[in-house]
């Protein structure tokens, strides 16, 4: 046994980049299966396999070294390991919380930052403390200016330009699929079979109850199959990620998506490790700036932004409704069946859901999400649905993403108008709509496209509380415009088949 405290890692904190740094070489580590959070909520059943699966591995890649301590909860494993532990940030408010109390309770020595994320909550608060508006594009390009990614020794932006996202908005093409070589896939092994077996039992004994399918583990459990899945992704499908970035096709679940954010929400993979490898394969040619521009931007970005807005705006920002939505989420949605739906565009991403737990995020932002909006789904409730239902949600990336990004709950704090949309626009950006028995175009009577005739009726219903957004006078006054808006509002006020 070390002579230093132990290292109790979380399910989402299993990289080298936590456990093999200088702060903790020399630490024992503990590992805890715990049934209450396996059982807290309806997982999907393919995500409950990649956690454990992925706790189980580094368990038997540290040896000696790990304990792997299966208990009813975080505290009966603590307790029955028997040493103080010290444990980095959690990545939720309860968490964090729960923290705060075995610290009292003298089952954990410290709590230590977290190498999980590029910038610290401190240097983040910094940042933004004082700003009148929090903008994803000024954080962005500080971010690669203080790690010094895709810029001049000048600090000018490599190519001239920050933000080429003008470049990647192409529609997809007139193909069944992208043509991109397949990404990685793991390969199933003994702890995977354990896994499942374990999961059949809690499972017959209803001790958990998950949502969707079994299925061959489809992303990385592991260092080495994070890296893998990295290196592929980085060599065959990087250079074709920029343009096709919103693009959807049905017979393609993947396009050049990276399907990196379960390993990398795992904390497999460094942030900033896979930043320097996408910016080197510019370098070397590999892939044009506005791939590695676009890629970069995810997840220096992005993914920085959506960690650092959970922490700073706090708990309370869940329970932002601006819209004053609060539909329950129907049967259908929470089990994952598609099989009552015909809008084709739904269907196929509901389906993945069920299927791989996994969406590309145009899928998620403007088909589920656009959908709920329209629908008037409760944030709240759609925010658990996301956090449970996907292979890769954790509580950190859920509030800016579902009650921002996609549901406009916090009035506009996070995007400046609502991501609602009609089926024109994923008419353009999708093959979805040719083998509908939807029409995009149609607003009235048995053709009418959901999302069309949704989109007008949510503008009805929230005209009012969006009149003061400059950025909605357009559709706005299309509406005032709208001859049938009436018969529009009435009709998708009594749909219950979409
Ligand atoms: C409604 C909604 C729900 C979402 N739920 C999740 C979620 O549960 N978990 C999750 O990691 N992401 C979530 N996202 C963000 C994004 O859709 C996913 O990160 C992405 O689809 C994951 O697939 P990928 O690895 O193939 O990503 P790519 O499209 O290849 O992007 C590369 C990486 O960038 C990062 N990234 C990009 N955008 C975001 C973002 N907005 N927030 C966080 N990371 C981002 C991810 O780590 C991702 O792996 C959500 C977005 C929306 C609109
Ligand atoms: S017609 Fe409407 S419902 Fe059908 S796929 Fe297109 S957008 Fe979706």
């Amino acid at each position: 046994m070390g002579g230093r405290a132990p290292l109790w890692l979380f399910g989402d904190q299993l990289g080298r980049h936590f456990h093999a740094t200088p702060e903790n070489r020399g630490r024992d580590v503990l590992l805890i299966e715990s049934e209450a959070a396996l059982a807290r909520r309806p997982f999907h059943r393919q995500k409950l396999h990649l956690v454990l699966s992925a706790m189980r591995h580094l368990a038997g890649e540290l040896g000696d070294r790990a304990t792997l301590v299966r208990a009813r909860t975080y505290r009966e494993g603590l307790a029955r390991f028997g040493r103080p532990v010290v444990v980095h940030e959690p990545g939720s408010h309860a968490a964090e919380r729960l923290v705060a109390d075995l610290i009292e309770e003298g089952l954990v020595e410290a709590e230590l930052p977290t190498p999980g994320f590029i910038r610290s909550k401190r240097d983040f608060a910094a940042w933004a403390d004082g700003r009148r508006r929090l903008v994803m594009e000024d954080f962005y390009r500080d971010q690669r200016r203080r790690f010094t990614v895709l810029v001049e020794p000048d600090g000018d932006p490599v190519g001239g330009t920050w933000n080429l996202d003008r470049d990647n908005r192409e529609p997809p093409p007139h193909r069944a699929a992208l043509g991109v070589p397949r990404a990685y896939r793991p390969r199933e092994d003994d702890v995977d079979r354990g896994v499942r077996d374990d999961l059949d039992r809690l499972l017959r004994a209803r001790r958990i109850g998950p949502v969707g399918v079994d299925g061959p583990r489809l992303f990385a459990a592991t260092h080495d199959e994070a890296w893998r899945a990295l290196r592929r992704f980085l060599t065959t499908r990087l250079a074709s990620f920029g343009p096709h970035q919103d693009a959807m096709l049905a017979g393609d679940w993947a396009m050049s998506h990276a399907l990196l954010s379960a390993p990398l929400n795992l904390g497999l993979l460094d942030p900033l490790a896979v930043v320097r490898e996408a910016e080197a394969r510019l370098r070397s040619g590999e892939a044009p700036l506005n791939s590695v521009e676009g890629f970069v931007r995810q997840i220096l970005g992005w993914r920085e932004w959506i960690w650092h807005l959970y922490w700073y705006l706090g708990p309370s920002y869940l329970d932002r409704n601006a819209l004053d939505a609060h539909t329950p989420l129907p049967d259908w949605w929470r089990r994952l069946d598609p099989s009552r739906v015909s809008a084709r565009c739904l269907r196929t991403a509901l389906a993945g859901v069920r299927d791989r737990a996994y969406a590309h995020h145009i899928q998620r932002l403007m088909v589920l999400g656009n959908f709920a909006l329209q629908r008037g789904f409760a944030p709240r409730a759609l925010t658990e649905w996301f956090a449970t239902a996907f292979v890769d949600g954790h509580p950190w990336v859920m509030p800016a993403n579902v009650i921002g990004m996609s549901q406009y709950a916090d009035g506009g704090v996070v995007a400046t108008k609502p991501y609602a949309a009609g089926g024109a626009y994923i008419n353009t950006m999708s093959d979805y709509c040719r083998d509908c028995r939807y029409d995009p175009r149609v607003r009235l009577g048995p053709d009418a496209c959901p999302f069309t005739a949704g989109y007008w009726a949510w503008l009805d219903r929230n005209a009012t509380r969006l009149t003061g957004n400059r950025r909605m006078a357009r559709p706005l006054s299309g509406l005032r415009r709208l001859a049938d808006r009436e018969a529009v509002v009435e009709q998708e006020r009594h749909r219950r088949r979409y």
